[in-house]
């Protein structure tokens, strides 16, 4: 167990004291992280802004200032942009999650969730914000793959990959943001850009010739049913 000083900081934004408390001891009696709690957006954003946690769990459905919006303000605010938010939510429509990871949260929980997954979601959490804060990775080694993205090498199994453009701007992309699940208008827009007139169908089209290039490699592309992509490393 990482001793309390060093371990990360959370950051709980709920109005559901008993919900709060629930999470804060899984956190903490697992040794994952100390806690703090803000039951209201407002508090939320004055605390994250004085001192910057490491990873946010934010309430889709708090009074006043609704969690999108807190989301929205978050990742506007320099001293937040770069902290993982894990949006919860008690609606399981997918319009609702793909509203949160486009309001900029990084991953989502749909109510009632488990204290075990929520606590393998911060830890996930955790070590993306790690790895975000090392220089950007150029070359990804997969048990497969081998993407060496400066010099526009990609090899399965020691094998050179040929990739159109779009398909090498799409891997890139999907591995620089493994782990997290990806919606197809957000690919569209960083990997096709807003002055393409292209149908989000056509995502489903390039991810498929794209994993079938990677074989083996291939089934780390997954498709998040309703919601997008997650390059899994
Ligand atoms: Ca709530």
């Amino acid at each position: 167990m990482t001793p309390a000083a060093t371990r990360p900081r959370v950051l709980v934004v709920e109005d559901e004291q008993e919900i709060a408390g629930l999470i804060r001891h899984a956190l903490e009696r697992g040794g994952i992280a100390t806690v703090e709690v803000a039951t209201s957006g407002d508090q939320a954003l004055k605390l994250a802004g004085e001192q910057p946690p490491d990873v946010i769990i934010l309430d889709l459905n708090l009074p006043v200032l609704g969690g999108l919006e807190v989301c929205r303000l978050l990742k506007a605010r320099a001293a937040t942009a770069q902290v993982p938010i894990i949006m919860l939510t008690a609606m399981a429509s997918e319009s609702d999650r793909v509203t949160g990871l486009d309001a900029g949260a990084d991953d989502y929980i749909t109510k009632p969730f488990s204290l075990r997954e929520l606590a393998a979601r911060v830890r996930a959490a955790l070590r993306r914000g790690k790895s975000a804060e090392a220089p950007a990775m150029q070359v990804y080694r997969g048990r497969h793959l081998v993407a060496d993205f400066d010099a526009v090498s990609i090899t399965v199994d020691g094998a050179p990959v040929r990739l159109t453009r779009r398909e090498f701007e799409l891997l890139k992309y999907l591995v620089e943001n493994r782990n997290r699940v990806l919606s197809r208008d957000r690919l569209l827009e960083r990997v096709w850009g807003y002055d393409q007139v292209i149908e989000t169908r056509s995502v489903d089209v390039h991810v498929g010739r794209l994993r079938a290039k990677l074989g083996p490699a291939g089934p780390q592309i997954e498709t998040v049913v309703g919601l997008g992509y997650r390059f899994l490393a």
